[in-house]
């Protein structure tokens, strides 16, 4: 039985580890109240399902993903402005559809013991930061954004579309976050490069859902392409996918996938 064995000093360690977040969180205004009240939860769960690494991994997640959060932010805004349905802190509804793979696949590991679900909990929290990685600093680019469905231009910020500059920070994001992962050591050698490899991937399924199943809609006033259902006061018109599809399903969805295919390795 899992729950005899608990190790409980990673447990302790993520509440130190949590609380230490939450104040940056709330002082970087990175995420709203509610979201980093859950993703102080999260932290203490992923230490309870999968030990050092849980705590590790999702730790310098919440971490990379403030800082990155950090670069060029007034270019970022103004770019984004607009764009998408929520703007500023994340909320709560994007941490728990950015942790619920990791959580899902954690338990099973929890329950199992399996390093293989260890490894696929670990590429979902790969694959979540090295694509808010490519996200916001992909739309800090000035090259060619085109659609991985299309190969066509599509325009600077809209879901589904990749640029060079995003690209390349998926990559290095997922190399950095495999081999942080690897240097705890439960995963082995075959964990640094799945993680690593599933976690570039997962941002590319993430990408290619984007560009076909997520919603997409025109304004009717200005005629901006937007991810809003509002803009400029005005409904807007679905011009591309499924309504009910935004942004927070496209990302549970691929992670969900991003670890399952993990688990075939
Ligand atoms: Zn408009």
């Amino acid at each position: 039985m899992p729950f005899e064995n608990i190790n409980l000093i990673p447990i302790y360690i993520s509440i130190g580890a949590g609380v230490l977040l939450v104040a940056l969180a709330l002082w970087k205004k990175a995420l709203t109240i509610p979201a980093t009240a859950s993703a102080f939860i999260i932290l203490v769960l992923a230490a309870l399902f999968t030990s050092y690494t849980g705590v590790v991994v999702f730790s310098v997640s919440f971490v990379g993903a403030a800082v990155i959060g950090q670069i060029k932010r007034d270019k970022r805004k103004d770019r984004e402005q607009g764009l998408y349905p929520h703007q500023g802190a994340r909320g709560l509804v994007q941490v728990l559809c950015n942790s619920l793979p990791a959580l899902t696949y954690g338990a099973v590991y929890f329950a199992t013991g399996r390093t293989s679900f260890l490894i696929a909990s670990a590429v979902t929290v790969c694959a979540g930061i090295a694509d808010s990685a490519a996200s916001d600093l992909g739309i800090l680019s000035d090259g060619k954004v085109i659609s991985l469905l299309t190969f066509k231009n599509v325009e600077r910020g809209m879901s589904g579309g990749v640029s060079l500059l995003g690209t390349f920070s998926a990559l290095l994001t997922s190399i950095t976050i495999a081999s942080i992962t690897f240097a705890v050591g439960e995963v082995g050698l075959k964990g640094l490069w799945v993680i690593a490899l599933m976690g570039f991937v997962g941002t590319l399924i993430d990408s290619l859902l984007g560009a076909s199943v997520q919603a997409g809609y025109r304004c009717n006033v200005c005629l901006k392409l937007t991810e809003r259902k509002e803009h400029c006061s005005a409904p807007t018109t679905l011009v591309k996918g499924l309504k009910f599809v935004d942004n927070n399903v496209v990302n549970v969805v691929s992670l969900f996938i991003a670890g399952a295919i993990s688990l075939i390795f």
